[in-house]
């Protein structure tokens, strides 16, 4: 039966993420401010919390399934708006890693920070329209191609890039190649100036004869014919990352809606407004109703969130759950914290207090790691049973 109690030893660490938040947001103006600034790897404030990884590790199979309780570490981060204390070391193209790259690969750039790079001028939710070529000469491949919107893509040290080895086979030909940051020929053109996830570094690259070995590309084999086949089953892996990918991306964007639902209600409290639990319909006054509705609906997409990764931590087949979760979380973090604002009027907009911030941060939650409606039209695809060239 479908589960999300959260251990007592999970919900501990919860709370200390809740707390940490807090001791970052005397930081999150200044980098708000002063976007081109990367964050240090490490505040002083982080001393006064025990390593959050260090108590991931004791975690037990009694404690909440791995997938639901990572959700919910994504969730509580976004529900204050302070600055991370100490950056991990993952990024998207780790996770890429971890679903296609082989054993020595994995042991190879394991403890790399790897962007993800497939979107380009001319290819966002059509990925199978990018034009970055890779072809093979002898014993390596060389890219050539331009690519945008690349998250932790200053601070990453290599980054997995999706190239076509060739154009008339669509998908069929696109490849993932895992390509170091000081190899010649791979430049970083710009970071993005962005209206949220300011803290979050966002580059644009080149990549010109750029030369990389051939065991480069995620799910290397040294036979030819098996090489091919890992390929594409390596291309394939890193799709199905997106199984866990969209729930965490909607998670993020359900802890920016609950945080500002939280600011919110909180601040109305302080004016003497809160929700009449027993007063009854009739009773209520408008403010309140809109209260209700808004935590529904942050509620439902936290549970659509929870139960595409429940799905995953038991090993069941989620795509469907992860669009859906997607397409919910990209919805509340949009109007969720807007709703909010309506409600708070001009301090919502105040430089004084962070809500706003809530507001610009959920934005990207619903374009990212596929749009929201990309997720509807994947949805319908389930519903219908039609192909992606049945419905585009
Ligand atoms: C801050 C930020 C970070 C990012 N990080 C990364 C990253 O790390 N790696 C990476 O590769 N990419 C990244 N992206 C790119 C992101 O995934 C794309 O922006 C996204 O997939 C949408 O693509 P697009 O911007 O080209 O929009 P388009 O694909 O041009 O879409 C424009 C609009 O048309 C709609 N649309 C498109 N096709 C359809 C359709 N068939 N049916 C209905 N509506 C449709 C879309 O929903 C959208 O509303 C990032 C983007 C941003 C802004």
């Amino acid at each position: 039966m479908i589960d999300f109690t959260v251990s007592e030893a999970d919900q501990k660490i919860l709370e200390q993420i809740i707390a940490e938040g807090r001791a970052g947001e005397k930081y999150t103006r200044y980098y708000e401010d002063n976007e081109d600034e990367i964050l240090p790897e490490k505040f002083a404030e982080a001393d006064d919390f025990p390593s959050l990884l260090k108590q991931f590790a004791t975690r037990s199979p009694e404690d909440t399934p791995a997938a639901t309780f990572q959700m919910l570490v994504i969730m509580y981060r976004n529900i204050t708006a302070g600055v991370t204390l100490r950056q991990g070391r993952g990024a998207l193209g780790n996770a890429a890693l971890s679903a296609a790259g082989t054993a020595e690969q994995k042991a190879k750039w394991g403890n790399t920070i790897l962007a993800m790079s497939i979107t380009e001028p001319g290819a966002g939710s059509d990925t199978k329209a990018i034009t970055s070529t890779a072809k093979q000469d002898g014993d390596e491949w060389i890219l050539n191609g331009d690519k945008i919107f690349v998250t932790t893509g200053i601070r990453c040290e290599g980054v997995v890039v999706w190239a076509t080895t060739d154009k008339n086979l669509g998908r069929a030909g696109i490849k993932s190649f895992v390509v170091m940051k000081d190899t010649p020929g791979f430049d970083i053109l710009r970071k993005e100036k962005k209206l949220g996830i300011r803290n979050s570094d966002t580059a644009a690259y080149s990549f010109r004869d750029c030369r990389i070995p051939k065991e480069n590309v995620l799910g290397y084999q040294p036979d030819a014919t098996a090489n091919k086949k890992a390929a594409d089953d390596g291309y394939k892996g890193v799709l199905k990352t997106f199984n866990m990918t969209r729930p965490g991306v909607a998670a993020g964007g359900v802890g920016n809606a609950l945080g500002a639902f939280k600011f919110g209600s909180e601040a109305l409290a302080d004016e003497g407004i809160e929700v009449d639990w027993e007063a009854g319909v009739h009773h209520r006054t408008a403010v309140q109703d809109k209260l209700i509705e808004i935590e529904a609906d942050n509620e439902a997409a936290k549970l659509s969130v929870l139960r595409a990764a429940w799905l995953a931590d038991k090993g069941l087949s989620n795509n469907v759950e992860a669009s859906i979760s997607k397409a919910k979380g990209g919805e509340v973090c949009r109007t969720g914290p807007q709703r909010i604002m309506d409600l708070l009027g001009g301090m919502s907009v105040s430089h004084d207090h962070l809500v706003e911030k809530f507001m610009r941060d959920g934005r990207i939650s619903d374009i990212y790691e596929g749009t929201g409606q990309i997720q509807r039209l994947i949805i319908a695809r389930n519903i219908l049973e039609l192909s992606s060239a049945e419905l585009s």
